[in-house]
């Protein structure tokens, strides 16, 4: 599964001279030279298209077997349809997505992008009317410089060819970051935080981007409040999932 991923990051116009994720110098002549990433970190970066549940994305299943619903999204189904993502958070992508001192973030938003629209490819996914990303709230957009959801959100709308709809979430409050709680604090942590633009998400289908998925409660919030807005179903895209012990 690592030829799509080359070929759209190709196509996205990734074509530096170093390696996006190692820094390493590519060997830019001859056959691969238009590619983004050195031979060993795009073998590092898999595609995850089987053994997994198509709700929550939980790896259960062998690499091998059909998507199948695990028992937890059968008995309390998520407020979404598909959860899309590439492969887990781990090795060369957590790296990835936590930024890398070897390229700058042009190119490494653009090789995001081409990951998330490689996995949205491999599942087939559904085209949405319009493309969502997770909002941060102002105070962390400016420390931080750039949302990566956006960025992520931006090449899907481009590839599906649907509008991006930057407003159609807002976080209404700043919320401490999630990774400092557990599976409950979360969801407390994040209630009610964002509100959704009726005039841009009623009756249309959303799908929703972020760049990892951790316990889902992030998600789940923003997909209850485009709901409670009137969008018409929701799908997500994520990068990478985290495999919970
Ligand atoms: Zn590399
Ligand atoms: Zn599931």
């Amino acid at each position: 599964m690592l030829r799509p991923v080359l070929t759209l990051a190709r196509r996205l116009g990734l074509r530096a001279g170093r390696c996006a994720v190692c820094g390493a110098v590519r060997d830019t002549s001859g056959q691969g030279g238009g590619r983004p990433l050195c031979a060993a970190c795009a073998e590092a970066l898999p595609l995850r298209t089987g053994g997994l549940c198509p709700a929550c994305g939980e790896m259960s299943g062998r690499e091998e077997d059909p998507p199948s619903l695990c028992p937890e999204c059968r008995a309390d189904p998520p407020p979404w349809d598909e959860l899309y993502f590439h492969g887990q958070y781990a090795g060369v992508m957590r790296r990835l997505i936590l930024g890398y001192k070897f390229h700058n973030r042009f190119e490494r938003n653009r090789l995001l992008g081409a990951l998330g629209v490689s996995a949205f490819a491999a599942r087939s996914g559904r085209v949405p009317d319009a493309v969502v990303p997770v909002p941060l709230h102002d105070r962390r957009l400016v420390w931080r410089g750039f949302n990566q959801s956006l960025e992520i959100a931006r090449a899907l709308a481009r590839h599906a060819d649907r509008p991006l709809l930057v407003h159609g979430l807002t976080r209404t409050r700043n919320t401490p970051p999630q990774t400092r709680f557990g599976l409950r604090e979360r969801q407390a942590n994040i209630k009610g935080a964002f509100t959704a633009d009726p005039a841009l998400v009623k009756d249309r289908r959303l799908l929703l981007v972020d760049d990892v998925y951790t316990t889902g409660s992030t998600l789940r919030e923003c997909a209850r409040t485009l709901k409670r807005a009137g969008c018409a179903g929701v799908d997500v895209l994520v990068l990478a999932r985290t495999v919970l012990e």
